[in-house]
């Protein structure tokens, strides 16, 4: 089977403002990479006619699937089938049928159907047919010189119910492979850094893919793999690169299969039968957030503190007065204090700690903005780190949180493996 390039096209000028998404592109993403098939590009484009055939234009001469969705309403501004009409040369036709369905559709609901909704029971010559249960508008799926365009509406239940109905089967056997994907998910090291441990691992073959991702404190992996044979043979290829990675990575990588880190840090905890307790001052109770965000957490969290206030450190946590006058709340010392002190409030097996300058203001030449602190104890030791993270309040947040939660599973991922 040849490759076959599939480009969605997305309608809609409301996709072009900065309130509505388009969410039917990562529908049909996830649905068609589950048969094998790769999508090489988006467009989104508004209801102008000119600017849709221009867009339709170029993704049918660089595509051989093409998805349409949206502009198939009865409005004026609906203009998809008028669009793609024109640049296929294929006239528009009246269908009696379709007509006749729509109106009923209106009956049902005790309503006259409106003249508008007229225009959605043409169909391009040569189309087919996908009948929407769900609304009014019907799909069409066109074979055009060897191309297949699939037109579907844009309220994402009707998108969904004739793709799973009606388009599924239609593309079946037409999946370029077998396709299978992995990834892997770091923490602690910056984009670059895995860059440089991964150098010379990027495929060459164009069956294989392997894609990186960075967000704040984590960097992940995806890797693709594609056989023309089977299923078996593209997860070797895909395990084969991907075990190559977790060799190069080592300890960075905190799962395989897609889970987060609190995810991860839940199950470490629960299989070692360990509790844990937190004491937060700049994070704001977003460690405990992530941590409780995992049902069956409580089998393992014990309780938290948003220790904001020094007097609040010294009060619940127990840190010395002294500790905090001679080092600062910003500082080893202290973070130190609050995770043994958490600890042996709450009774739990780990107490995690953090203090720092989320910013903007606050910040010193000696402690800038974005310096964090970040200890984990158990009963014999305790752990500290100090960061400096780079960007606004909630990015130095985000960065903290991951951080501790990273020295926590690392602790513990080290403690297993002994
Ligand atoms: P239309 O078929 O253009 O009349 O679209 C009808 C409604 O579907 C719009 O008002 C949007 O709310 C929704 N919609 C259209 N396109 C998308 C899209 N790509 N993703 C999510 N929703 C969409
Ligand atoms: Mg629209």
């Amino acid at each position: 089977m040849d490759p076959v390039n599939v480009i969605i096209l997305a309608v809609g000028s409301e996709l072009l403002t900065p309130f509505h998404q388009d969410t039917n592109s990562l529908y049909l993403t996830r649905r068609l990479n589950d048969l094998g098939l790769d999508v090489s590009e988006k467009i989104i484009v508004g209801d102008e006619f000119e600017n849709l055939g221009k867009a339709f234009r170029k993704a049918r001469e660089e595509a051989d699937l093409i998805f349409v969705t949206g502009g198939l309403g009865p409005t004026d501004d609906d203009r998809t089938r008028e669009a793609v009409s024109s640049v296929l040369k294929r006239p528009l036709e009246f269908r009696e049928d379709i007509l006749r369905t729509i109106e009923e559709r209106f009956l049902r609901r005790g309503k006259t159907m409106p003249a508008a909704n007229r225009k959605q029971a043409e169909v391009i010559r040569g189309a087919e047919v996908l009948p929407n249960s769900a609304g009014t508008a019907p799909g069409l799926w066109i074979e055009d010189e060897a191309k297949i365009i699939v037109l579907l509406p844009g309220p994402p239940p009707e998108l969904q119910s004739i793709f799973e109905t009606q388009v599924r089967t239609r593309l079946a056997g037409r999946e370029r492979a077998f396709l299978v994907r992995r990834v892997l998910k770091t923490s602690g090291l910056t984009e670059s850094e895995v860059e440089s441990l991964i150098e010379g691992l990027y495929p060459r073959d164009p069956a294989r893919r392997l894609t990186i991702l960075a967000s704040p404190g984590q960097i992940e992996l995806h890797v693709s793999a594609f056989s023309g044979v089977s299923a078996a043979e593209a997860e070797r290829q895909a395990d084969a690169l991907t075990s190559e990675l977790g060799r190069r990575l080592g300890p960075a990588v905190f799962s395989a299969d897609g889970s987060d880190l609190e995810t991860v840090v839940g199950r470490l905890l629960s299989a070692r039968k360990e509790t844990v307790a937190v004491a937060e001052s700049c994070t704001g109770g977003l460690v405990c957030r992530r941590l409780t965000r995992i049902p069956g957490s409580s089998t393992y969290f014990r309780e938290g503190f948003v220790t904001y206030a020094n007097q609040a450190k010294i009060d619940r946590l127990g840190v010395p007065a002294r500790t905090i006058e001679s080092f600062g709340a910003v500082s080893p010392e202290t973070a130190a204090a609050m995770a043994e002190g958490v600890r042996h409030v709450a009774g739990a097996d780990y107490g995690l700690a953090v203090t720092g300058i989320a910013g903007p203001s606050g910040g010193t030449a000696e402690k800038p903005v974005g310096l964090v602190f970040c200890a984990v104890a158990d009963a014999e030791a305790t752990r500290l780190e100090h960061s400096l993270f780079l960007g606004d309040r909630t990015r130095v947040q985000d960065q903290s949180s991951q951080k501790v939660l990273d020295m926590l599973r690392r602790f513990l991922e080290e403690k297993s493996s002994r």
